[in-house]
């Protein structure tokens, strides 16, 4: 039975899952849909394959995981152009998102053996008998749960940091974007043909429950706080760890100080790339006083050039999920009824399924523009006292992601009072591309970290060795203790640690 297709929306026919273009509809390909037990069989294959994958040691795995680099570089025009038809997303994006994931599992194959192999670790006076051993082991299977808006970017910053520690992996991308994902995992059983390292099931999101409760050793979800919760309480049944990267509403802070057309330029980019659907993308806007004026009329001059269809040329795409169309619509529709202003834009830019860029003002802190996260190219710009002023409004979200500062004296400063995750200097979003910095939330937008030395760390467990090399001069953990040594440890206690400094 064929069901009727909206454009971008997945349905399931005969079994399969069928991804269409959000753009023009065309047909992006067939997946069948893994059942509850499709689900099990996977994770128990991935077990198996977790064996030899660890016994690969840093080394063979580090030579796959470049292999696989390599495979992704050269086919980054054919990548590109797939993510381009089933997101919808201008080419010119998608080359730089698989570039940034490309990037992010060379390091993460380069730096895996220096974070987690084996070191030795020095003891204290009471246990100089001892030598620690510290090393960061593999945890098992990982179920990776993906999301549409950044398919390559986003589940890769997960996938290649659990394979670089030594985990297999079952995932689960969106509904919206199946054959992005296919392509990622044939291109790994390229290069790894021996065993299902790297394994997808497709479906729904009965499908990312199943995973949440196979008994995979961590699940790692990206998408909403509200299905990010769902996850957590079905992983919570098995005791199985979550890394949850949720939502955010980002802000960028103008201090009266910054270099304006930097900002300008940043912020268009930080708010619109990938027509908003960016989960560090920037939301809200603070603005000094002093700086407000010139600040609004330069980027609503900026924003208005950017041209919104599915062309090659096309600086932002559509909307890559329907029904979130409605969401935006709905924002920009609440904070004009609130008292805000569409300086660029407003309702008439939805048009499905674009919406064109849109610039509010004078919209209240309660507005839901300004307190949910919409996921579209708009941007909220208020005008606050200073930079101070604009921190404190930054951090009263229950979201905490990224964000950026503009400030020329006191960018690290500000950036350090943001209560997020990450935030980007005189630039937005640049963390995001920097492989050693960790990547993720607090409060509402998640937990745990992706990327960087911490990313490597998420898909582990520290295992601790210690071994006793000599007899030992003061036995303490030991019932032959002689009253002579614990006065002499009481001593050497008092010695160590008596004093006040
Ligand atoms: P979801 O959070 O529903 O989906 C994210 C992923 O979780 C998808 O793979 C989805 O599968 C899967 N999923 C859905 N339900 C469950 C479940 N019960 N258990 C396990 N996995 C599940 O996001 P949406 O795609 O519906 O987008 C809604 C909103 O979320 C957006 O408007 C945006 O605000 C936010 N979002 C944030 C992202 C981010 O980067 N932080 C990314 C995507 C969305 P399926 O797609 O098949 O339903």
């Amino acid at each position: 039975m064929t069901a009727t297709r909206t454009p971008g929306v997945p349905v399931v026919e005969d079994g399969a899952l069928v991804s269409t273009s959000p753009a023009t509809g065309e047909e992006i390909g067939r997946f069948p849909v893994a059942s509850p037990d499709d689900v099990t069989a996977a994770v128990a294959r991935a077990r198996d394959a977790t064996t030899w994958w660890a016994e690969l040691g840093h080394t063979g795995r580090r030579e796959r995981l470049l292999r696989f680099r390599s495979v992704l570089a050269r086919r980054l025009d054919e990548l590109a152009e797939l993510m381009h038809r089933e997101t919808g997303k201008p080419v010119a994006e998608a080359i730089v998102e698989a570039g940034a994931a490309i990037d992010h599992v060379a390091w993460a194959a380069h730096h895996a053996r220096r974070v987690l192999g084996r070191r030795r670790m020095r003891g204290t006076l009471l246990m100089a008998e001892h030598v620690g051993y510290l090393e960061y082991l593999p945890l098992g299977v990982i179920g990776i749960i993906g999301p549409w808006n950044y398919p390559v970017f986003t589940p890769m910053g997960s996938i290649g940091y659990a394979l670089a520690a030594g985990n297999a992996v079952v995932f689960k991308p969106s509904e919206y974007t199946p054959a992005v994902g296919q392509w990622l995992v044939d291109r790994f059983a390229e290069v790894v043909p021996e065993r299902p390292v790297l394994q997808i099931v497709h479906g729904t999101g009965e499908v990312g429950a199943a995973l949440s409760r196979s008994g995979v050793d961590k699940v790692a979800f990206t998408g909403s706080t509200a299905t990010g919760k769902k996850v957590m309480a079905a992983c919570a049944e098995r005791l199985t760890p979550v890394l949850l990267e949720c939502g955010g509403k980002d802000a960028m802070i103008v201090d009266a100080d910054a270099d304006l057309d930097a900002a300008v330029s940043a912020c268009v980019w930080g708010g619109m790339t990938n027509a908003g659907q960016t989960c560090v993308g920037i939301e809200r806007v603070y603005v000094a006083d002093a700086v407000y004026e010139p600040f609004v009329t330069r980027l609503v001059d900026r924003a208005r050039d950017l041209t919104a269809g599915a062309d090659d040329g096309a600086d932002i795409g559509p909307i890559t999920m329907p029904s979130q169309i409605e969401v935006i619509r709905r924002h920009i529709d609440d904070a004009i009824a609130s008292g805000g202003r569409a300086v660029l834009g407003g309702p008439d830019a939805v048009q499905p399924p674009y919406v064109r860029p849109t610039i509010l003002v004078d919209v209240p802190e309660d507005s839901t523009a300004v307190r949910e996260e919409t996921f579209g190219p708009t941007l909220t710009v208020t005008r606050v006292r200073d930079a101070d002023d604009g921190v404190a409004r930054a951090n009263a979200s229950r979201y905490g992601l990224g964000g950026a500062v503009f400030s020329r004296s006191r960018g690290m400063e500000l950036a350090r009072r943001l209560r997020s995750g990450m935030t980007a200097v005189n630039a937005t979003l640049s963390f995001a591309g920097m492989p050693s910095l960790p990547f993720g939330g607090v409060g509402d937008s998640g937990f745990g970290r992706i990327h960087g030395e911490d990313g490597l760390r998420e898909f582990t467990r520290a295992k601790s060795i210690s071994r006793r090399r000599m007899r030992s001069p003061l036995p303490s953990m030991s019932f032959d203790r002689t009253p002579r040594a614990v006065t002499m440890i009481g001593k050497a206690i008092k010695l160590v640690h008596g004093r006040s400094r």
